[in-house]
């Protein structure tokens, strides 16, 4: 109830797309009549959870925050969302997002904007001296919506989903825990795809405790996923007294890119000389393919894209256009009326890189660097390093009215400059905030692993945090 109170305070942050009142009453009741008989379904019983809406939700609808999903009402629970359910979690609702997950503002979606919860928090008013209702903050995305539920403590865990950043991005804007596991560690089941061979479930918590209980519950093999992978280990709670002395900590040179705010850099040596100081060796490292990801990552993502968006016909699924003088008609319209203008812009893309004379040029060019970025990883930490330390975005929050100006659609491209990489290498990789900036907006940093040393990543966030 206190959350649901909370959802109605919060309203104008716009993060929720569909609140499930009372089936999360419902839930709620069943949770706490078994809490009072002591047989909890499991650690995540009556915790109250947000799902992002391009995780499929039965009989809830699923928009993607797009006109094309309009009405459409799944049959079944993503697998991430049936394991939570199963837990005995409690479901509040669907967040807000980007159109099928394209964007890093969640400023694009159908249902508006989402608003920066630390817009309202009196560290940033004081700062900016003007009417925050001028003045917010973009919360960054695509999971936009997911941050700023765990941020206005709304939900105590929300999923995301991370192709290119999308839940790190918004996680470090909005200063709370993100993580996006290993490549397969999550099944995808239900996730309505953006990227097949990058999309992760992320995991949105307050602290990174939480993130591990929650990547306990939703990680291993999943019969509906044939990408998943079995789990290293059943992952529940982090060690206490996790030694960082003799931990190898990498910092890739390449990642000091333009743009890059002076502030995020002072914060990013501050916690590299803390892990120094704490006896760990922290050592610069060179990842020399850097410089092509974010190229590559826009021709695999818009090839993916054209293939994924095939499906949405107005046969099928949601919004149908009147315009019915033929077939080809009434998928061309449908698809114009119901895609915005970044999802068409990729879909054209994708198609022409995917042409016949164009295909060796660009896609299989970015399949091969693609390979050379996951090399790159792995020679750094097949030597020896254990985890990197990176910035997770440029800069601290930018202004809705900054972020929306026409030229800055490029800089909502760079802002995947540091959390592309991961996916591009399907390696895990956690944002923890470390600090407000003197905006008074939080600075995250990234941490990324080995695959499949999701646990591992987190002990050393745990420390960081
Ligand atoms: N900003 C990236 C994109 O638009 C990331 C998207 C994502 O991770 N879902 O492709």
């Amino acid at each position: 109830r206190k959350c649901l109170n909370r959802i109605k305070k919060t309203r104008p942050l716009n993060a929720y797309i569909t609140v499930t009142e009372e089936l999360s009453l419902k839930q709620a009741q069943q949770s706490e009549a078994r809490l009072r008989r002591g047989v909890p379904k499991g650690p995540l019983d009556g915790i109250p959870f947000a799902v992002k809406d391009n995780f499929c939700t039965a009989n809830i609808r699923t928009t993607c925050a797009s006109k094309m999903l309009e009405g459409y009402t799944p049959p079944y629970n993503a697998t991430v969302v049936q394991k939570l359910l199963d837990q005995g979690a409690v479901l509040m609702g669907k967040t807000n997002m980007d159109e099928f997950a394209m964007g890093s503002g969640s400023t694009d979606g159908t249902f508006g904007p989402v608003r920066n919860p630390w817009s309202y928090a009196a560290s940033y008013r004081t700062q900016a001296g003007a009417a925050p209702d001028s003045d917010w903050v973009i919360t960054g995305g695509s999971s936009g919506g997911s941050a700023a539920a765990v941020a206005s403590l709304t939900s105590y865990l929300a999923l995301g989903s991370d192709t290119g950043g999308s839940t790190r991005n918004p996680g470090a804007l909005c200063g709370v825990v993100a993580l996006k596991p290993t490549y397969g560690l999550v099944s995808r089941h239900g996730l309505i795809p953006l990227v097949n061979s990058m999309d992760v479930p992320g995991i949105i918590t307050r602290s990174v405790n939480d993130a591990a209980i929650v990547l306990g519950v939703l990680q291993g093999i999943d019969v509906k996923d044939s990408t998943t992978v079995p789990a290293p280990s059943a992952l529940v709670e982090l060690p206490e007294d996790f030694d960082v002395r003799n931990l190898r900590v990498g910092i890739p040179k390449e990642y000091h890119a333009p743009g890059l705010s002076e502030e995020t850099v002072a914060q990013w040596s501050r916690v590299a000389d803390l892990f120094e100081r704490a006896g760990a060796r922290v050592e610069q490292v060179s990842l020399p393919h850097t410089q092509y990801s974010i190229v590559c990552y826009h021709i695999l993502c818009c090839a993916e894209v054209a293939s994924n968006m095939a499906r949405f016909d107005g046969l099928e699924y949601g919004h149908r256009s009147e315009m019915e003088s033929s077939t080809e008609v009434m998928y061309a319209s449908t698809r114009h009326e119901g895609f915005n203008d970044v999802v068409r812009g990729r879909i054209l893309s994708g198609n022409y890189f995917l042409l016949r004379h164009n295909y060796q040029q660009y896609f299989l060019k970015a399949q091969k660097v693609r390979r050379l970025i996951a090399d790159d990883f792995g020679r750094v930490f097949g030597s020896g390093v254990d985890v990197l330390l990176t910035p997770t975005t440029l800069t601290d929050a930018v202004r809705y009215y900054d972020f929306t100006q026409e030229d800055n659609r490029t800089r909502s491209t760079q802002e995947d400059i540091f959390t592309q990489p991961a996916n591009m290498a399907g390696l895990p990789a956690v944002s923890v905030p470390t600090a407000l900036s003197r905006r008074g907006l939080p600075i995250g940093l990234q941490l990324i692993g080995p695959a499949l040393e999701d646990k591992k990543l987190l002990c050393v966030a745990r420390w960081m945090e």
